[in-house]
């Protein structure tokens, strides 16, 4: 979601302000701008749409050394030219871009409006050069520090000043903001993806820090202007530009990476002959484990499919109770934080604010929480302190697809830990490690055969609703393959438990309906075969996802799809590979953008 990058340094500042914005897109966005600073005045560009299309249209710029620029998520505001960032002061003087909400935005708009500022978006951010103006009499930093003194909400700001271009200042409070430190040259960015093609060397900026950014470097001050002593770090992560090894998108690839990804959230983890496993970046003994009295797992969207999975596992392999909640919700109902409890805070980001907004309400009440995360040294990995890297490698498509197994797996790897020093014997422990270990042949096996995904496509591209349906651990997997199919192929539909269809949703089935089924052989498949009947008395045609070599349930399929046989815990790994390229080919099928689809952005940046 939403991008910033900023450059200061004796190359020009354009096509390296282009350039990080391309590495940004992957966060998915509506909209691109950019603004540099020549002889006095700024130079502003932008546009619907994406990056290329404001490079078509850019028609060369100065060649100067300093600039900003931005990729939009629309949250105040239509997807307009206008719209977009930077925005500027009315004397076209002052040049800013924001990540973020400003919610008092407003009073601040009325107050400047009784000043008499003319508005010309419909933008929370454009309250900011104007108010930046107001405060300024000369001196950029102090302008922006009075300036923000007034401002509630969640901002990554740059703000650039036509008559100052030798320097850039930047605020952060609650979006990611990252100083890259070159040579004679430095970067700001959102991401430290858009920071790599220049340097390793970082700082990131904590929340109420504000950095005055020149060739020299970055100062980093508090906003009361007291100096800060940041640390300064080497990015060591994988930040090479993807590419799509030869498949057509980057979705494709990922669901075929899979074999991989979660070889790596594995490794180096299970030890399979102690029956047991071991997690590096916690820091607990089996004495803390032992200790531990409750779960509780905190994501939005797919991450929380995956925590769901994962507090299914640890109640049923560790006996202790445990559970998945929706962060945004979580973080506003005054949660009960019990000391004995540990919550795991999943993102594949690591920049998700909903996520990051219960880890500070959590951490504020004295309780202990840790990340599940993919992007290692993100703003949520950083708070937390200890939690578990997926190690999924980036995934670019905005659909999760790699992360959501590999999220599974490293939460697996934890439930093995607190149930084999509770209530896993030797052997059992020795058995689940086995299982998990086994789970990556298996993915490759199903993805060497995925069976007839086309046919299932067939009755679901013309579909007005598709149901997803899944009893036990096949349940936030139903939910999981609805909300895929919805986020790529914009088709109505809806993930359910299967027991619970007869209470609702089962009045949307008419003659033809299709309703996917997840139904492995597990302890549920009788109850499952019983809903399986219900749905085919009503005329819907049914896809079945099933345990290969299961011909009770595959007899009952319009269209099966078997997968490799594993145990009831470890078959969401498994049962999500179909729902995964049904959604992809169902959006192929439909024309839609596969890896960049409508209105969606890969790190949910905002509330
Ligand atoms: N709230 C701002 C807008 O709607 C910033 C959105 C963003 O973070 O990209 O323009």
């Amino acid at each position: 979601m939403c991008g910033i990058i900023a450059y200061i340094g004796p190359h020009p500042a354009l096509p390296r302000i282009i350039e990080g914005l391309k590495r940004m897109e992957y966060r998915g966005y509506d909209s691109a701008g950019v603004a540099l600073a020549s002889e006095g005045r700024l130079w502003v560009r932008k546009e619907v749409g994406r990056v290329s299309e404001l490079t078509r249209r850019l028609g060369g710029g100065p060649e100067v050394g300093i600039g900003l620029g931005h990729t939009r998520w629309a949250t105040h505001g239509g997807l307009t030219q206008v719209n977009a960032h930077p925005h500027v002061d009315a004397s076209q003087q002052i040049a800013v871009v924001h990540n973020g909400i400003i919610e008092n935005n407003n009073i601040l708009r009325s107050q400047l409006e009784a000043d008499g500022v003319a508005f010309r978006s419909e933008t929370d951010t454009e309250i900011l050069p104007h108010l930046i103006r107001k405060h300024y009499r000369g001196d950029p930093v102090q302008a922006v520090r009075d300036a923000v003194q007034h401002v509630q909400g969640t901002y990554g700001i740059a703000v650039l000043f036509a008559e100052h271009p030798d320097v850039l200042v930047a605020v952060r409070n609650g979006s990611p903001l990252v100083v890259g430190l070159g040579r004679g040259e430095t970067v700001l960015a959102s991401d430290p993806q858009a920071v790599v093609a220049h340097t390793r060397q970082v700082v990131y900026l904590q929340d109420r820090e504000l950095a005055v950014i020149t060739t020299d470097g970055a100062d980093v001050q508090t906003l009361a202007g007291q100096v800060v002593d940041s640390e300064v770090e080497v990015l060591d992560g994988d930040y090479q530009l993807a590419s799509k090894e030869g498949f057509p998108h980057f979705m494709l690839k990922e669901i075929h990476e899979q074999p991989r990804s979660v070889r790596r959230a594995l490794r180096g983890r299970l030890q399979v002959d102690d029956g047991n496993a071991k997690l590096g970046g916690l820091n607990m003994t089996p004495r803390d484990l032992l200790s531990v009295q409750r779960v509780i797992n905190l994501g939005c969207g797919t991450s929380y499919h995956a925590g769901m999975v994962a507090a299914m596992a640890v109640e049923s392999l560790a006996r202790v109770p445990a559970r998945a909640e929706i962060a945004s919700e979580f973080r506003y109902r005054h949660p009960i934080i019990q000391r004995e409890a540990v919550f795991f805070a999943f993102s594949q980001s690591g920049e998700t604010a909903d996520t990051l907004g219960a880890v500070s309400e959590i951490q504020i009440k004295g309780g202990e929480v840790m990340g599940v995360v993919n992007v290692v040294g993100s703003t949520i990995a950083r708070t937390c302190g200890q939690g578990v890297y997926v190690h999924s490698g980036p995934e670019i498509a905005v659909a999760s697809t790699k992360a959501f197994t590999s999220q599974i797996a490293a939460q697996l790897v934890f439930t093995l830990m607190l149930a084999r020093c509770r209530n896993l014997s030797l052997e059992q422990g020795q058995a689940v490690a086995a299982a998990l270990d086994g789970i990556p042949g298996k993915i490759s096996q199903y993805l060497q055969e995925p069976g007839p995904i086309d046919a299932a496509v067939e009755l679901i591209a013309s579909a007005r609703y598709v149901l997803f349906l899944g009893r036990g651990f096949s349940y936030p997997v139903a939910l999981e393959g609805a909300l895929k199919l919805k986020e790529i192929a914009y088709i109505p539909c809806e993930g359910y438990p299967a027991g619970e269809m007869k209470h609702g949703p089962i009045a949307m089935l008419d003659d033809g309906a299709p309703v996917v089924f997840i139904a492995p052989r597990d302890s549920q498949t009788e109850k499952a075969i019983s809903n399986m009947m219900e749905v085919k008395a009503r005329g819907a045609r049914l896809i079945c996802v099933h345990t290969q070599g299961d011909d009770e349930v595959a007899g009952l399929a319009d269209v099966s799809l078997p997968v490799p046989r594993s145990t009831d815990f470890a078959s969401p790994l498994l049962t999500a590979l179909p729902l995964q390229l049904i959604a992809y080919h169902t959006g192929l099928a439909l024309q839609r953008d596969v890896d960049k689809p409508r209105n969606l952005a890969k790190s949910v940046t905002v509330e």
